[in-house]
């Protein structure tokens, strides 16, 4: 019988990551055993301890590059990608994102803030959400921070801050496309009845609206159909819908100078996924908006995209050490983790899956063995994997989860008051702290004991 291979065998894509599972520096060492960004797993967890999320620089930097260069490359006007901040948000991802050049996507003040800590530049930041509070959209007028206007309340607002500072201001508007795709249910769920942005149906109210404001000066479109998309259609027919508009926009006196056509490419968590290339997405959105602009005879906007997932996901790795076991016979055997639905949400929201290894025998050499990962945690849903191939393990083996670098650590929660974990960037050898790991006491930092119950006792 042929030998199955294991993901680890398969030939890396360094340009596009998010068609890997595994960071593009993802080795094995002569001892066997996995290493990434040329750091042995093992001396990291002997040094900063587990469960423990890591980041490739390497892996993190190629995925800014691959959209840069693809759109450099298939659109001939200017563009921008723009990090969705949410999939991952710290001041060292802030960092990286700028120093890659791209800008990067808010929906709080928090996330506004670590951007701005982590030195974006306030003109490449965009504040997107559906309801922003007055402080927050202060907040981003005062630090010039291009506001997306989601619905009619922040419309109102906004129009009063223009007035109150007779000043003008830059707005984008998001919509729902509603695009008629029928073989893409996803989207037609996401779109008719998604709370995010004015209705398509409302744009031209929404134009006269805007023209009739003495300072808002409409410079933006923006829309975003979903997440974690495999196919290329739905993004084809958004670029045309998009630019046709602007074109009605026109009508009105709007000079719409951005398009910005969201983030939503997907990535592969497992074996059974297979995601475009960043490379492919952004030449089928860039021909779309070309063409489109051609047919209604409009100067090329500038190009803009957001993504999240496809940026970091790929990048991120998650350890765990191996605690207790239970067999149950004949129906499954149980492994406990240090970690779970605390650090990774995701199993227990979505029933995502992922791909994982153990660290000193990643190959899975010969496995007959099907385990359920369960995290520690007082929720029988808490479930990493239910049936995975490991090589036979045993308490206190290091399990690598792969593809977490997006929407792990930022949708992370104290849950049964775990502390969360320790989070490294990893590259040439050498790995640097990014976020420190949380102590149970840090946990009490927001508690309070009222007076009256301290005197009782
Ligand atoms: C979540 C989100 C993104 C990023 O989505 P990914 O699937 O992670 O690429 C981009 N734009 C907006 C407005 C979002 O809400």
């Amino acid at each position: 019988m042929e030998e199955k291979k294991s993901f680890l065998e398969q030939k890396i894509d360094l340009k596009s990551p998010n068609k890997n599972i595994v960071p593009i520096t993802t080795s094995i060492g002569s001892d066997g055993k996995l290493s990434i960004g040329g750091c042995s797993i093992e001396e990291l967890v002997k040094k900063y301890d587990s469960p423990l999320y890591i980041l490739d620089e390497m892996t993190l930097r190629n995925s800014c590059r691959a959209y840069k260069l693809a759109l450099e490359k298939y659109y001939p006007g200017n563009s921008m990608p723009i990090y969705a901040s949410k999939a991952n948000s710290s001041i060292f991802m802030s960092n990286l994102i700028s120093s890659e050049g791209l800008g990067l996507d808010a929906v709080s003040e928090g996330e506004l803030l670590t951007a701005l800590k982590g030195g974006v530049p306030n003109a490449k930041i965009v504040f997107h959400g559906n309801n922003k509070s007055d402080k927050e959209i202060e907040f981003a007028v005062r630090n010039n921070i291009k506001v997306i206007v989601d619905n009619d309340y922040d419309l109102e607002r906004l129009e009063k801050i223009s007035n109150s500072f007779n000043c003008d201001l830059e707005i984008m508007i998001r919509f729902t496309p509603g695009i008629e795709c029928h073989t893409h249910e996803y989207i037609r769920t996401g779109s008719f009845d998604s709370k995010f942005g004015f209705g398509i149906e409302y744009l031209n109210i929404l134009f006269d609206r805007i023209r009739n404001t003495k300072h808002l000066k409409l410079k933006g479109l923006h829309a975003h159909i979903g997440s974690q998309i495999f196919e290329l259609e739905p993004h084809k027919d958004l670029g045309e819908i998009m630019v046709n508009i602007i074109s009605e926009a026109k009508k009105f006196g709007h000079d719409i100078q951005n398009l910005n056509v969201g983030g939503g490419l997907g990535i592969k968590y497992t074996e059974h996924d297979d995601p475009p290339s960043i490379d492919e997405w952004v030449k089928t959105v860039s021909t779309s908006v070309v063409k489109a602009c051609k047919k209604q005879n409009l100067n090329l906007p500038t190009l803009m995209c957001e993504p999240g997932r496809s940026i970091v996901s790929t990048a991120g790795i998650t350890i765990y050490k191996i605690g207790a076991f239970k067999e149950i016979p004949g129906i499954k055997t149980y492994l406990s983790v240090d970690g779970g639905m605390s650090d990774n949400p995701r199993p227990i929201t979505y029933q995502s899956s992922y791909s994982a290894c153990l660290v000193n025998n990643p190959l899975n050499i010969n496995s007959k063995n099907k385990y359920t990962i369960a995290g520690k945690h007082c929720e029988s849903g808490d479930v990493l994997f239910k049936e995975i191939e490991l090589a036979n393990c045993k308490t206190g083996d290091l399990i690598c989860v792969f593809g977490t670098g997006a929407y792990n650590i930022s949708m992370s929660s104290n849950y049964n008051r775990i502390p969360r974990p320790a989070a490294l960037l990893v590259s040439e050898g050498e790995a640097d702290i990014i976020q420190k790991r949380e102590s149970p006491s840090d946990l009490l930092k927001y508690d309070v004991l009222p007076d009256r119950f301290i005197k009782q006792s």
